[in-house]
């Protein structure tokens, strides 16, 4: 292991001159810090490649509850960090103390559940077709298939989530799971606590004996870094979370390598709401103040934010998005994360409002004071401008939602189908509404990797059922997750032997099931073994 960081490094980086150094910035003052963290140079990137793929050939033998035990050993290590962690990242990101201590037992959380996967052992996936030699008209041969670890991993970690998608978080996480080593790229907004979590995980790295090059982080203030990496030819995979415009870029690069590579890309997300008739009668009051807690939790800054609401154009969604426009505007806005995130919330309003037929109903500006902040904002339109204007369904990372008002339930309809891909969509309707939200959900379900119903999306329980995906533009992977147990999938490939002696097939695959997993065995579920006829 080694880290490139700053003047905090465990690897002693402290004085290398003619490198580029950055400093965090505190988000309610808008004052940089005093420690300098180093950029990483493309010397450094290719060394942590060549250690990390060094590390994989030693790693890609470890069992499962070899790897379990070192990602318990790392939610060790964080909780050890203690207040030092919180106040740090604090300190970096204006997310308040409530909010990152709750986000740090996610994240350790999320290092036991993917330990516990591993120790139940069938997310490898065994599937075995035994031989059948009297088959006509043709003998069939013994197919057995498995997944393995695809090799070191590129993890690009979140501004907006510093503990669970960030150095130690979701991505990484599920890439130890794997098998795989991992080289984070940290956020440049909050590089002392990406320094925090590099020294907990290398802590790990060095009690348990894994190979040091299991694990590296770069920071990096600049796009060269993580260009760098993910054009490095040893690395196999790459996991994102951010903008469109970042994922779309490293994405377009490993597909330009010699040897294209995955890019497990989440990006931008607009969230539909659709809110039919019924459910305002029902609760409206209740129903605004939940949408406004949705929109403006942790400053908007959620990549599961409801930035859009559709509804049908009637005096009673009139006088509800009312309601929703007076407690936006009473609300106290939030401190957003840097000044990149201002600017990008800034350009983005601007750049709807300068669309014909979009109005601010409240908000629609920065606000000037101490810190990094934009106005809770509520924008309309209609469905035909909506539907007119491609460039509405752009993300407003922020406290910031757009209202859609339809003519009628079938404009409702194809309004939605013109949506493009996003991470969740929710659903209100009362009991009286199921048979026209059934349809509702029909166009909605090809759109997006979640669907809620009467419930808002901002919260992603880490299980193993959940889905945090979506097709494009939400992610560049629409078959996979980036949050839960099934998330593992990405860094592991399948491979099937055929024919081979069963003394060579990994443990997982051998007549004697010696693991005790679930396998599917000639298309039925058991952990039964083998028996030779
Ligand atoms: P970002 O600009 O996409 O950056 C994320 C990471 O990717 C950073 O480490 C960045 O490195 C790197 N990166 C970005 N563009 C790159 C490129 N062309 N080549 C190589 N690396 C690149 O996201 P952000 O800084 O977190 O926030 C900016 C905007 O992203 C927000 O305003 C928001 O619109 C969006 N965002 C969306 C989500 C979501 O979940 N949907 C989450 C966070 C942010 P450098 O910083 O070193 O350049």
């Amino acid at each position: 292991m080694f880290t490139i960081s700053g003047a905090n490094s465990i690897a002693g980086h402290n004085s290398r001159a003619g490198t580029v150094t950055f400093t965090s910035v505190d988000p309610r003052t808008r004052t940089s810090g005093h420690t300098p963290f180093y950029e990483a140079t493309p010397t450094e990137i290719d060394r942590a490649a060549i250690t990390a793929a060094a590390s994989f050939e030693i790693t890609h033998h470890y069992t499962p509850s070899r790897l379990a035990e070192f990602l318990d050993r790392v939610a060790e290590e964080i909780e050890g960090l203690g207040e030092d962690l919180l106040t740090t990242a604090d300190r970096e990101t204006a997310l308040g103390i409530p909010r990152l201590t709750g986000e740090r037992a996610r994240t350790t959380g999320q290092l036991r559940k993917f330990a516990a996967l591993l120790r139940e052992g069938s997310y490898v996936e065994a599937i075995i077709d035994p031989a059948q030699p009297d088959r006509q008209p043709a003998p069939r041969p013994d197919i057995r298939r498995m997944l393995f670890p695809i090799g070191p991993v590129a993890v690009f970690s979140a501004s907006n989530f510093p503990f669970a998608f960030g150095v130690a978080g979701g991505d990484t996480a599920s890439a130890f799971a794997a098998g795989c080593p991992v080289i984070v790229k940290g956020h440049p907004s909050h590089p002392a606590t990406s320094e925090l979590f590099a020294h907990a995980i290398s802590r790990a790295v060095v009690a348990l004996g894994f190979p040091s090059g299991f694990f590296s982080m770069l920071q990096g203030a600049s796009i060269d870094v993580g260009q760098g990496l993910v054009q490095h030819p040893l690395i196999e995979a790459v996991a994102f979370t951010g903008s469109l415009r970042g994922g779309r870029a490293l994405f377009d690069t490993a597909a330009q390598r010699p040897r294209p590579i995955p890019v497990y890309a989440e990006m931008g997300s607009i969230n539909p709401v659709v809110i039919l008739p019924g459910t305002i009668a029902a609760r409206g009051e209740t129903l605004a103040s939940e949408l406004v807690a949705s929109v403006t939790l942790g400053a908007g800054q959620f990549c599961t934010k409801p930035g859009l609401v559709v509804m049908l154009d009637t005096p009673e969604s009139r006088a509800f998005i009312d309601m929703v426009r007076q407690q936006m505007a009473q609300r106290d806005p939030g401190v957003l994360l840097n000044a990149s995130v201002e600017q990008g919330l800034a350009h983005a309003i601007e750049h709807t409002l300068a669309l014909d037929g979009t109005e601010t109903l409240t908000g629609g500006s920065t606000v000037e004071g101490g810190g990094y902040c934009y106005a809770n904002t509520v924008l309309a339109t209609t469905s035909r401008i909506f539907r007119a204007e491609a460039d509405l369904q752009a993300e407003h990372f922020g406290p910031v939602t757009l209202f859609v008002l339809c003519e009628s339930f079938e404009d409702m309809q194809v309004t939605l189908t013109g949506l493009h891909g996003n991470l969740t969509a929710s659903v209100h309707a009362s009991d009286d509404e199921q048979a026209d939200a059934a349809q509702i959900c029909d166009v909605l379900r090809e759109k997006v990797g979640r669907l809620i119903w009467n419930g808002f999306p901002t919260g992603v329980e880490v299980g193993y059922a959940m889905q945090h995906g979506g097709p494009y533009p939400a992610t560049t992977a629409p078959a996979s997750t980036s949050v839960g147990m099934m998330a593992v999938k990405r860094f592991l490939r399948p491979v099937a032997f055929q024919d081979v002696p069963d003394a060579l097939h990994p443990d997982a695959l051998k007549n004697a099931n010696p693991l005790g997993i679930w396998r599917l065995v000639d298309g039925e579920l058991t952990r039964d073994p083998i028996t030779e006829s």
